[in-house]
């Protein structure tokens, strides 16, 4: 059975998490396969909420196997501390339930340190990014001289490795960025420890995955961010490090294209957008407040608040026709109630033209006016909809627009952050 790909339409924070967790349920095997600990879900399971930077959201249902494949970069600090929370709640009993791909690039105390006096450096300018290190490790592995987690097993490689590193780095770090160099003892025996807490888990996670589709395994495939963030296809260059298509998903996770099967589009009823760079639909009135306190929209790691606005269909609809998305699953539908009216856009001007697509460069993104339709609201609570004839009528007029207008049929709505509040509208395996 093809594996299944859920991927952010919008400029991430969709409630993946959410809906990853919930077809986890489904699913033997859940997999990151790009991004890092920049990427945050919150998941409420009997009223406990858990933050997840970067194992997958299949952990709470004991037996998953969660896989962080050779395109993530990993943080091992982080990591270990994740496992270690993790743990002392009851998940991750097994350590067979989680593998770690011994291809993927390793965050390193520089990577921080630099994205952080860079990012403090650019003052206004700033990109937004989190400061953990994610862009920089991409870096040195495109331009080959990064530190893999398998890297870490071979003693006498990984301290040549590391020394060539903190050479250079802390060369960058004084001479460029002005700030202090970092130790090569430290770092070297931290990373000791690391080595020790996570041998049981490095595999060779692609070979695993392919063995177990080839065994008749469900697999999920768990992006991170949302495609306007996509390195390549979104507001560059307000984006993140990885790239978030559906197109990289197989090279990121170890699998053939054609081992995917159903892409699933996670779109939020509405749009947020953490951080500096474009977004058409904001809203910075009191609508945009209060769709920032009904929606809890600030970052799960960083507490950030998010900006808000209108559903943007041009974006979501360039998502679609991107990644191939068969099915869109709408979250926080419940946030929208007693906004009356409501608005969508539905394209762009630009120059006295409309355009379907968003545009390449910045200097358009700053140029173009939004065009919106106007939709009536609903004031009825959505509580207890589990099915989309359940919804107020024009609760469903509004889902049913927004999927002609993206070019999608809906999957499943989200009307909650708890697991049952979902109406599910098709298979997604
Ligand atoms: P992700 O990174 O895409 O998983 O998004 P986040 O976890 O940062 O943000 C999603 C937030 O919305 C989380 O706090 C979820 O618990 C919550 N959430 C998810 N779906 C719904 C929904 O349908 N309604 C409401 N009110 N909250 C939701």
């Amino acid at each position: 059975m093809p594996a299944t790909l859920i991927v952010g339409t919008q400029w991430g924070d969709e409630g993946k998490g959410k809906i990853v967790d919930l077809l986890a349920a489904d699913a033997d095997v859940v997999v990151r396969f790009h991004g890092g600990n920049n990427a945050g879900h919150t998941l409420v399971v009997n009223g406990e909420k858990t933050v997840l930077n970067l194992i997958p959201a299949g952990v709470l249902h004991p037996g998953r196997i969660c896989m962080i494949g050779p395109g993530v970069v990993v943080d091992p600090e982080v990591l270990v501390g994740e496992i270690e929370a993790l743990r002392k709640r009851g998940y991750l009993k097994d350590d067979r339930w989680l593998r770690l791909s011994e291809r993927a690039h390793l965050i390193m105390p520089y990577h921080r340190a630099i994205d952080r006096a860079r990012e403090r450096l650019r003052g206004a300018g700033s990109i937004g990014t989190t400061g953990r290190g994610i862009g920089p490790a991409y870096e040195d592995k495109m331009a080959r001289t990064g530190i893999r987690v398998g890297d870490l097993f071979d003693e006498v490689g990984f301290r040549e490795a590391l020394e060539r590193s903190v050479r250079e780095k802390n060369g960058y770090l004084e001479a460029i960025l002005g700030e202090a160099p970092l130790s090569f003892d430290a770092i070297h025996d931290c990373y000791a420890v690391y080595r020790e807490r996570l041998r049981p888990f490095v595999a060779d996670a692609g070979e695993e995955l392919r063995a177990a589709l080839a065994a008749g395994r469900r697999v999920l495939l768990e992006g991170a961010q949302g495609v306007m963030l996509d390195v390549d296809h979104g507001t560059y260059p307000f984006v993140t490090s990885s790239s978030v298509v559906s197109g990289a998903a197989a090279g990121g996770a170890g699998l053939p294209p054609r081992a995917i099967g159903r892409i699933i589009g996670i779109a939020k009823a509405y749009t947020t957008r953490v951080g500096g760079g474009p977004f058409p639909t904001e809203l910075t009135d009191a609508l945009g407040d209060r769709l920032r306190a009904d929606g809890d929209e600030y970052g799960a790691t960083t507490g950030r608040p998010r900006r808000c606005g209108w559903f943007d269909a041009v974006v979501v609809r360039h998502a679609v026709a991107l990644c191939g998305v068969d099915g869109l699953a709408l979250t926080k539908l419940d946030v929208l109630t007693g906004v009356d009216p409501l608005r969508v856009c539905t394209g762009y001007e630009l120059g006295g033209r409309r355009l379907d697509r968003p545009p390449a460069t910045q200097r358009a993104w700053e140029s173009l006016t939004p065009c919106y339709e106007e939709l009536p609201g609903w004031r009825e609570s959505l509580g207890g909809a589990r099915s989309l004839a359940d919804l107020p009528a024009n609760a469903r007029r509004y889902v049913e627009r927004l999927a002609a207008l993206v070019g999608a049929p809906i999957a499943l709505v989200s009307i909650g952050a708890p697991r049952d509040e979902t109406i599910r509208v098709g298979d997604v395996f």
